[in-house]
């Protein structure tokens, strides 16, 4: 489950775990209705986030770039300091951000 931080618009990434990392493959747009029914905000992220090459982006703004809210909804990142999440409410500065470094080798 994401969201665009920009239009506050949920969309979908389909996630390729490898090793314990997330590979960020694809992003469509959902609508929340649907998200829900399909439980996608069931999923927590974990670990270290790897784009893979054809990775489009948000589908909204179309943004190559994220951050993991603590609530597991990865957002739109438009390089600001000051972030809010539009699926649970937080806002406050990000602090960029370890949980999302890149890991050495394993891939
Ligand atoms: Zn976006
Ligand atoms: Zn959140």
């Amino acid at each position: 489950m994401a969201a665009c931080e920009e239009t506050k618009k949920p969309f979908a990434i389909t996630v390729d775990p490898k090793g314990g990392n997330l590979k960020f493959v694809w992003a469509f747009k959902i609508d929340k209705a649907k998200a829900l029914r399909e439980r996608f905000d069931a999923h927590k992220v974990r670990g270290a986030v790897i784009y893979d090459a054809n990775f489009p982006g948000c589908p909204h703004c179309h943004t190559n770039q994220f951050w993991i809210c603590g609530c597991g909804t990865v957002v739109c990142w438009h390089g600001q300091k000051h972030v809010t999440c539009p699926n649970c409410g937080y806002s406050g500065g990000l602090e960029m951000v370890s949980s999302i470094e890149l890991s050495g080798g394993g891939l």
